[in-house]
């Protein structure tokens, strides 16, 4: 997500979104009769099939979301049948203004549960109560809970010219608030997504008189809210979980495309089964996103992957190894440098000097690791990607045998 050219698209293809509903909306009405379906069940169906998506691949958030907003849509149906008036009309609209903000703002703050869990039966179980909720306000006629939930603080003109009143939009802004502190923090697509769908879905309640504006304006929600799955998916497959570095899929494909120069270098942590076994495997993952992280940086135009394990790929496309080398040479030296902080429990009682592998040395308080490269160009002896990844591990083994921490070609 430290991408600019991504970042941009995550802001731009949900904005897009919008903007598309917004003049598709005078439009609906034209749609000739044999299309009248997509205008009574394009919404449904657009839901049906994230639901899908967001089910087959266990993404627990956006699958509420999506009933969230399907709910959504069947009240306002009924809002419709009501022709927006009257106590049922004013009841369900006011619901929709709190609950739909509320429950996306909850779920973007949650974290992915997956969906065959008892995280999913409390979903279901506020989903529930919340339309039960609703149900017994018209049913029982309590007018006052209406008439507080429209306008709890008195006849302020605050956004008159809205049918969206005072706790409405205090929901409605609050959620979309929650949402974008949450991307800002967590810088996951999925984050900003929510918070597009809100903002859809704010659009939705202040245009709900205008013909279609509410059903296209939601379609607009769900169809961000699929997409977003689809793109935080396609991510998942492409990007190591831990580090966040590309992953080896990522690095197969980016080989078949290499041009008529490229190096490639193996990077292996230094003793790192006795890192493990001396700090702990939560550390070693610590030392992993640093190593990654310097790596990461590398210049040269080098982009640096995971290749499994502990174990590294630098690629640089158009570049032989004459220009690699002081980059990596560099970044071997950085890492070399790199202060891990030790916390106090995990120090060990004393330290014992003769089980130091001269890979890895601590003082009191901390501690760091080295890395082995190998390095590898292409050439007429070393044709295919393959070749070049096995001459670049035979130099990394070579640079092992010498005494490990330093760059071999
Ligand atoms: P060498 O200097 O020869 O590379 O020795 P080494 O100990 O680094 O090599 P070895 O292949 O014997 O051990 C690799 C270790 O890396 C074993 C495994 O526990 C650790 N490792 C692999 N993946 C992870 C991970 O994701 N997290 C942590 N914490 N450790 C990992
Ligand atoms: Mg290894
Ligand atoms: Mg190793």
């Amino acid at each position: 997500m430290n991408n600019p050219a991504r970042l941009l698209l995550n802001l731009v293809l949900p904005a897009a979104i919008i903007v598309g509903a917004r003049f598709a909306i005078p439009h609906v009405a034209d749609l000739p009769p044999t299309l009248a379906g997509i205008k009574d069940f394009g919404v449904y169906f657009l839901i049906a099939l994230g639901v899908l998506l967001g089910l087959g691949f266990r993404r627990g958030r956006i699958v509420f979301a999506l009933l969230t907003l399907a709910v959504a849509y069947i009240g306002y149906g009924w809002l419709v049948r009501d022709q927006f008036g009257g106590f049922r009309a004013h009841t369900l609209f006011a619901a929709l203004g709190v609950f739909v903000p509320l429950n996306l703002a909850l779920l973007c703050v949650s974290v992915e549960r997956g969906i065959l869990n008892l995280h999913s039966l409390r979903r279901i179980g506020v989903l529930t109560a919340e339309v039960l909720f609703t149900l017994w306000v018209i049913g029982s006629s309590v007018t006052w809970i209406t008439a507080w939930a429209i306008s709890p603080f008195g006849n302020t003109t605050l956004f008159v010219s809205s049918p969206v009143r005072q706790l409405g939009w205090l929901f409605l802004i609050l959620g979309i608030v929650v949402c974008l502190a949450v991307w800002l923090i967590k810088r996951a697509a999925l984050d900003l997504a929510f918070a597009s769908a809100l903002c859809a879905f704010a659009l939705a309640m202040h245009f709900i008189g205008a013909p279609n504006a509410f059903t296209v304006y939601i379609a607009a929600a769900a169809l961000i809210l699929t997409i977003a799955l689809l793109q935080d998916t396609f991510r998942m497959a492409f990007r190591d979980e831990l580090t966040g570095l590309p992953s080896r899929r990522d690095l197969n494909e980016r080989m078949m495309g290499l041009g008529r120069r490229y190096t490639i270098a193996m990077c292996d942590v230094d003793h790192f089964k006795k890192f493990n076994d001396t700090h702990g495997h939560d550390l070693g993952d610590q030392v992993l996103k640093m190593v990654a992280a310097k790596l990461a940086a590398v210049g040269g135009g080098g982009t640096a992957f995971r290749y499994g394990g502990e174990e590294f790929t630098v690629l640089f496309p158009g570049k032989d190894s004459t220009h690699a080398l002081p980059h990596l040479e560099a970044l071997r030296a950085s890492i070399e440098t790199y202060k891990i902080a030790l916390r106090a429990p995990d120090r060990p009682p004393k330290p014992e000097p003769a089980t130091r592998r001269p890979g890895t040395f601590r003082d009191a308080s901390s501690v760091s690791v080295t890395i082995s490269i190998g390095v590898a160009e292409n050439s007429d002896r070393l044709a295919s990607t393959d070749d070049v990844i096995q001459a670049a591990d035979k130099a990394l083994y070579r640079a092992k045998h010498k005494g490990r921490n330093q760059v071999s070609t």
